[in-house]
Protein backbone atom coordinates (compact mmCIF):
# COMPACT_ATOMS: atom_id res chain seq x y z
CA UNK A 1 0.00 0.00 0.00
CA UNK A 2 2.98 2.52 1.08
CA UNK A 3 4.78 2.01 -2.39
CA UNK A 4 1.63 3.61 -3.89
CA UNK A 5 2.75 7.04 -2.14
CA UNK A 6 5.83 9.06 -3.00
CA UNK A 7 7.15 12.29 -2.59
CA UNK A 8 8.84 13.53 -5.45
CA UNK A 9 12.36 14.50 -4.37
CA UNK A 10 15.84 16.03 -6.22
CA UNK A 11 16.73 11.92 -6.35
CA UNK A 12 13.35 11.08 -8.58
CA UNK A 13 14.16 14.95 -10.77
CA UNK A 14 17.69 13.64 -11.78
CA UNK A 15 16.64 10.46 -12.98
CA UNK A 16 13.96 11.63 -14.76
CA UNK A 17 15.44 14.77 -16.10
CA UNK A 18 16.94 14.87 -19.91
CA UNK A 19 19.42 17.46 -20.99
CA UNK A 20 19.40 19.11 -24.66
CA UNK A 21 21.93 17.00 -26.75
CA UNK A 22 24.24 18.81 -29.01
CA UNK A 23 23.28 16.79 -32.14
CA UNK A 24 19.65 18.09 -32.18
CA UNK A 25 17.41 20.91 -34.40
CA UNK A 26 14.23 22.01 -33.28
CA UNK A 27 12.38 18.71 -34.75
CA UNK A 28 13.96 16.71 -31.59
CA UNK A 29 11.83 18.54 -29.29
CA UNK A 30 8.44 18.62 -30.61
CA UNK A 31 5.52 20.62 -31.54
CA UNK A 32 3.31 22.63 -28.91
CA UNK A 33 -0.48 23.99 -30.33
CA UNK A 34 -1.51 26.20 -26.96
CA UNK A 35 -5.21 26.49 -28.06
CA UNK A 36 -7.41 28.43 -25.52
CA UNK A 37 -7.83 32.57 -25.31
CA UNK A 38 -10.61 34.62 -25.86
CA UNK A 39 -11.59 38.31 -25.87
CA UNK A 40 -10.22 39.58 -22.31
CA UNK A 41 -8.80 35.98 -21.40
CA UNK A 42 -5.71 36.27 -24.02
CA UNK A 43 -3.15 36.42 -21.36
CA UNK A 44 -3.74 32.73 -20.14
CA UNK A 45 -2.80 31.84 -23.28
CA UNK A 46 0.02 34.19 -23.86
CA UNK A 47 1.41 33.06 -20.43
CA UNK A 48 0.59 28.95 -21.57
CA UNK A 49 2.89 30.08 -24.85
CA UNK A 50 5.66 31.67 -22.80
CA UNK A 51 6.00 29.19 -20.56
CA UNK A 52 6.01 26.08 -22.79
CA UNK A 53 8.35 28.48 -25.23
CA UNK A 54 10.76 28.13 -22.20
CA UNK A 55 10.97 25.25 -21.13
CA UNK A 56 12.29 23.73 -24.44
CA UNK A 57 9.66 23.00 -26.95
CA UNK A 58 11.38 23.04 -30.39
CA UNK A 59 7.96 24.86 -31.94
CA UNK A 60 5.34 26.25 -30.18
CA UNK A 61 1.81 27.29 -31.93
CA UNK A 62 -1.17 29.55 -30.33
CA UNK A 63 -4.20 28.87 -31.79
CA UNK A 64 -6.19 31.41 -30.35
CA UNK A 65 -9.28 33.92 -31.49
CA UNK A 66 -8.27 36.81 -33.88
CA UNK A 67 -8.22 39.45 -30.71
CA UNK A 68 -5.29 37.55 -29.59
CA UNK A 69 -3.65 37.52 -32.59
CA UNK A 70 -1.46 40.95 -32.18
CA UNK A 71 -0.92 40.68 -28.69
CA UNK A 72 0.86 37.37 -29.50
CA UNK A 73 3.13 37.72 -31.91
CA UNK A 74 4.20 40.75 -30.16
CA UNK A 75 4.62 38.94 -26.70
CA UNK A 76 5.81 36.22 -27.86
CA UNK A 77 7.75 36.34 -31.33
CA UNK A 78 9.00 33.10 -30.93
CA UNK A 79 5.87 31.43 -31.31
CA UNK A 80 3.13 30.76 -34.59
CA UNK A 81 0.07 31.53 -34.55
CA UNK A 82 -3.10 29.83 -35.81
CA UNK A 83 -6.10 31.82 -35.92
CA UNK A 84 -9.35 30.75 -34.84
CA UNK A 85 -11.71 29.80 -31.43
CA UNK A 86 -11.86 26.00 -30.28
CA UNK A 87 -13.91 24.78 -33.13
CA UNK A 88 -11.11 25.26 -35.79
CA UNK A 89 -9.05 22.79 -33.92
CA UNK A 90 -11.03 20.48 -35.69
CA UNK A 91 -8.75 21.21 -38.75
CA UNK A 92 -5.53 19.50 -36.75
CA UNK A 93 -5.08 16.15 -36.35
CA UNK A 94 -3.29 13.71 -34.36
CA UNK A 95 0.80 13.80 -35.57
CA UNK A 96 3.86 12.77 -33.96
CA UNK A 97 5.68 14.59 -31.48
CA UNK A 98 2.95 16.95 -31.40
CA UNK A 99 1.08 18.03 -28.36
CA UNK A 100 -1.95 19.97 -27.85
CA UNK A 101 -2.55 21.50 -23.98
CA UNK A 102 -6.19 22.94 -24.44
CA UNK A 103 -8.24 25.47 -21.92
CA UNK A 104 -6.41 28.29 -20.36
CA UNK A 105 -8.50 31.49 -21.52
CA UNK A 106 -10.67 29.30 -23.52
CA UNK A 107 -14.13 30.16 -22.79
CA UNK A 108 -17.42 28.13 -22.20
CA UNK A 109 -19.19 29.56 -25.17
CA UNK A 110 -21.82 27.47 -26.81
CA UNK A 111 -19.86 27.37 -30.04
CA UNK A 112 -16.16 26.71 -28.11
CA UNK A 113 -17.92 24.27 -26.43
CA UNK A 114 -19.36 22.62 -29.29
CA UNK A 115 -15.81 22.91 -31.23
CA UNK A 116 -13.61 21.33 -28.67
CA UNK A 117 -16.35 18.60 -28.32
CA UNK A 118 -16.37 17.68 -31.51
CA UNK A 119 -12.77 18.06 -31.75
CA UNK A 120 -12.17 15.44 -28.50
CA UNK A 121 -15.01 12.75 -30.86
CA UNK A 122 -12.11 12.69 -33.28
CA UNK A 123 -9.09 13.17 -31.05
CA UNK A 124 -7.06 10.23 -29.69
CA UNK A 125 -3.59 11.05 -28.97
CA UNK A 126 -2.57 12.21 -25.00
CA UNK A 127 -3.05 16.03 -24.39
CA UNK A 128 -3.39 18.36 -21.65
CA UNK A 129 -6.54 19.64 -20.45
CA UNK A 130 -6.90 22.88 -18.11
CA UNK A 131 -9.42 25.37 -16.85
CA UNK A 132 -12.25 26.12 -19.50
CA UNK A 133 -11.65 22.90 -21.21
CA UNK A 134 -12.15 20.67 -18.08
CA UNK A 135 -15.48 23.49 -17.12
CA UNK A 136 -16.79 22.60 -20.50
CA UNK A 137 -16.14 18.79 -20.12
CA UNK A 138 -17.94 19.34 -16.75
CA UNK A 139 -21.10 20.28 -17.85
CA UNK A 140 -21.97 16.72 -18.85
CA UNK A 141 -20.84 13.68 -17.10
CA UNK A 142 -20.66 11.71 -20.55
CA UNK A 143 -17.78 14.17 -21.88
CA UNK A 144 -15.72 12.27 -19.23
CA UNK A 145 -15.16 9.47 -21.96
CA UNK A 146 -14.07 12.21 -24.55
CA UNK A 147 -10.75 12.65 -22.89
CA UNK A 148 -8.57 10.54 -25.16
CA UNK A 149 -6.24 7.89 -23.35
CA UNK A 150 -3.29 8.82 -21.29
CA UNK A 151 -4.00 12.38 -20.97
CA UNK A 152 -2.74 14.52 -18.36
CA UNK A 153 -5.90 16.96 -16.51
CA UNK A 154 -4.92 19.54 -14.41
CA UNK A 155 -7.74 20.30 -12.44
CA UNK A 156 -7.43 23.20 -9.48
CA UNK A 157 -9.72 21.96 -6.23
CA UNK A 158 -13.06 23.69 -7.82
CA UNK A 159 -12.67 22.37 -10.97
CA UNK A 160 -11.90 18.67 -9.83
CA UNK A 161 -15.56 19.20 -8.09
CA UNK A 162 -17.27 20.03 -10.69
CA UNK A 163 -16.03 17.18 -12.99
CA UNK A 164 -15.99 14.23 -10.23
CA UNK A 165 -18.18 15.82 -7.65
CA UNK A 166 -17.47 16.99 -4.04
CA UNK A 167 -15.88 15.20 -1.51
CA UNK A 168 -15.52 15.13 2.23
CA UNK A 169 -11.94 16.01 2.69
CA UNK A 170 -8.46 15.94 0.79
CA UNK A 171 -8.14 12.40 1.62
CA UNK A 172 -11.70 11.48 -0.13
CA UNK A 173 -10.45 13.53 -2.77
CA UNK A 174 -7.38 11.64 -3.58
CA UNK A 175 -8.67 8.70 -3.40
CA UNK A 176 -12.04 9.86 -5.60
CA UNK A 177 -8.90 10.94 -8.04
CA UNK A 178 -7.09 7.66 -8.24
CA UNK A 179 -10.59 5.99 -9.02
CA UNK A 180 -11.35 8.58 -11.76
CA UNK A 181 -7.58 7.99 -12.92
CA UNK A 182 -8.14 4.30 -13.52
CA UNK A 183 -11.47 4.34 -14.81
CA UNK A 184 -10.41 7.01 -17.20
CA UNK A 185 -7.48 5.63 -18.04
CA UNK A 186 -5.82 9.52 -17.42
CA UNK A 187 -3.18 11.33 -15.71
CA UNK A 188 -4.83 13.71 -12.98
CA UNK A 189 -2.44 16.67 -11.82
CA UNK A 190 -4.61 17.71 -8.66
CA UNK A 191 -3.72 21.51 -7.99
CA UNK A 192 -2.97 22.42 -4.38
CA UNK A 193 -0.62 23.55 -1.70
CA UNK A 194 0.91 20.64 -2.48
CA UNK A 195 -0.03 19.10 -5.79
CA UNK A 196 -0.60 15.50 -6.38
CA UNK A 197 -0.19 13.58 -9.91
CA UNK A 198 -2.29 10.46 -10.13
CA UNK A 199 -1.23 7.84 -12.39
CA UNK A 200 -3.92 5.69 -14.20
CA UNK A 201 -2.27 2.64 -11.97
CA UNK A 202 -3.23 4.56 -8.84
CA UNK A 203 0.27 5.80 -7.76
CA UNK A 204 0.50 9.20 -6.46
CA UNK A 205 3.47 11.80 -6.45
CA UNK A 206 3.40 14.28 -3.80
CA UNK A 207 4.86 17.83 -4.99
CA UNK A 208 6.24 19.80 -2.23
CA UNK A 209 7.71 22.58 -3.57
CA UNK A 210 6.02 25.62 -4.56
CA UNK A 211 4.65 28.21 -2.46
CA UNK A 212 1.49 30.81 -1.72
CA UNK A 213 3.15 33.01 -3.97
CA UNK A 214 1.46 30.90 -6.86
CA UNK A 215 -2.11 31.95 -5.21
CA UNK A 216 -2.82 34.34 -7.90
CA UNK A 217 -4.67 34.38 -11.88
CA UNK A 218 -2.11 33.11 -14.39
CA UNK A 219 0.15 30.33 -12.11
CA UNK A 220 -2.01 27.46 -13.43
CA UNK A 221 -1.99 28.19 -17.08
CA UNK A 222 2.04 28.22 -17.15
CA UNK A 223 1.88 24.97 -15.61
CA UNK A 224 -0.62 23.97 -18.72
CA UNK A 225 2.75 25.36 -20.80
CA UNK A 226 4.84 23.47 -18.96
CA UNK A 227 3.08 20.10 -19.31
CA UNK A 228 2.70 20.15 -23.19
CA UNK A 229 6.23 21.03 -23.61
CA UNK A 230 7.58 18.59 -21.94
CA UNK A 231 5.42 15.78 -23.68
CA UNK A 232 6.11 17.18 -26.99
CA UNK A 233 9.94 16.49 -25.51
CA UNK A 234 8.83 12.88 -25.30
CA UNK A 235 8.84 12.80 -21.50
CA UNK A 236 6.28 10.29 -20.95
CA UNK A 237 3.14 11.41 -18.95
CA UNK A 238 3.84 10.27 -15.92
CA UNK A 239 7.83 12.38 -15.85
CA UNK A 240 5.94 14.79 -17.40
CA UNK A 241 3.53 15.29 -14.88
CA UNK A 242 5.73 14.92 -12.13
CA UNK A 243 9.01 16.98 -13.39
CA UNK A 244 6.96 20.28 -14.75
CA UNK A 245 5.22 20.38 -10.94
CA UNK A 246 8.02 20.03 -9.14
CA UNK A 247 9.82 22.86 -11.75
CA UNK A 248 6.65 25.17 -11.44
CA UNK A 249 6.95 24.60 -7.57
CA UNK A 250 10.84 25.06 -7.61
CA UNK A 251 10.82 28.38 -10.20
CA UNK A 252 8.01 29.76 -7.57
CA UNK A 253 10.24 29.21 -4.61
CA UNK A 254 12.91 30.96 -5.95
CA UNK A 255 10.43 33.69 -7.36
CA UNK A 256 9.36 34.41 -4.58
CA UNK A 257 12.94 34.93 -2.96
CA UNK A 258 13.62 37.37 -5.09
CA UNK A 259 10.01 39.15 -5.28
CA UNK A 260 8.30 38.18 -1.97
CA UNK A 261 5.14 35.78 -2.19
CA UNK A 262 3.28 39.06 -2.77
CA UNK A 263 4.84 40.99 -5.36
CA UNK A 264 6.06 37.67 -7.92
CA UNK A 265 3.88 37.36 -10.83
CA UNK A 266 3.32 34.40 -12.86
CA UNK A 267 5.99 36.22 -15.70
CA UNK A 268 8.38 36.61 -13.13
CA UNK A 269 7.91 32.62 -12.13
CA UNK A 270 8.39 32.09 -16.09
CA UNK A 271 11.46 34.00 -15.87
CA UNK A 272 13.28 32.22 -13.19
CA UNK A 273 12.74 28.59 -15.71
CA UNK A 274 16.05 29.24 -16.55
CA UNK A 275 17.41 29.18 -13.05
CA UNK A 276 16.00 25.64 -12.57
CA UNK A 277 17.44 24.20 -15.35
CA UNK A 278 20.66 25.47 -14.38
CA UNK A 279 20.20 23.69 -11.05
CA UNK A 280 18.94 20.56 -13.05
CA UNK A 281 21.97 20.89 -15.32
P1 LIG B 1 -4.86 27.84 -11.12
O1 LIG B 1 -5.83 27.89 -9.98
O2 LIG B 1 -5.35 27.04 -12.26
O3 LIG B 1 -4.34 29.19 -11.52
O4 LIG B 1 -3.58 27.04 -10.59
C1 LIG B 1 -2.87 27.53 -9.49
C2 LIG B 1 -1.46 26.95 -9.47
O5 LIG B 1 -0.74 27.54 -8.40
C3 LIG B 1 -1.44 25.45 -9.20
O6 LIG B 1 -0.31 24.86 -9.80
C4 LIG B 1 -1.34 25.39 -7.67
O7 LIG B 1 -0.74 24.21 -7.21
C5 LIG B 1 -0.48 26.60 -7.37
N1 LIG B 1 -0.84 27.20 -6.08
C6 LIG B 1 -1.91 27.99 -5.82
N2 LIG B 1 -1.95 28.33 -4.52
C7 LIG B 1 -0.88 27.73 -3.93
C8 LIG B 1 -0.37 27.70 -2.59
N3 LIG B 1 -0.99 28.35 -1.59
N4 LIG B 1 0.76 26.97 -2.37
C9 LIG B 1 1.38 26.34 -3.37
N5 LIG B 1 0.95 26.32 -4.65
C10 LIG B 1 -0.17 27.01 -4.93
MG1 LIG C 1 -6.44 27.55 -13.89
Amino acid sequence: ENSDYFTVDEKIIDRIFKPRKDFSHKGTYGKVIIAGGSYGKIGAVVLATRSSLKTGAGLTFTLAPRCGYEVLQISCPEAMFIEGGAEYIEHFKAEDNTVYGIGPGLGTHAETEKGLLEFLKEYDAPLVLDADALNIISKNHNNLKLIPERSVITPHPKEFERLFGSTENSFDRLNLAREKASELNIYIVLKDHHTQIITPEGIVFYNITGNAGLAKGGSGDILTGILTSLLAQEYSEEEAGILGVWLHGRAADLASEKYSKESMLPTGVINTFGSVFEELN
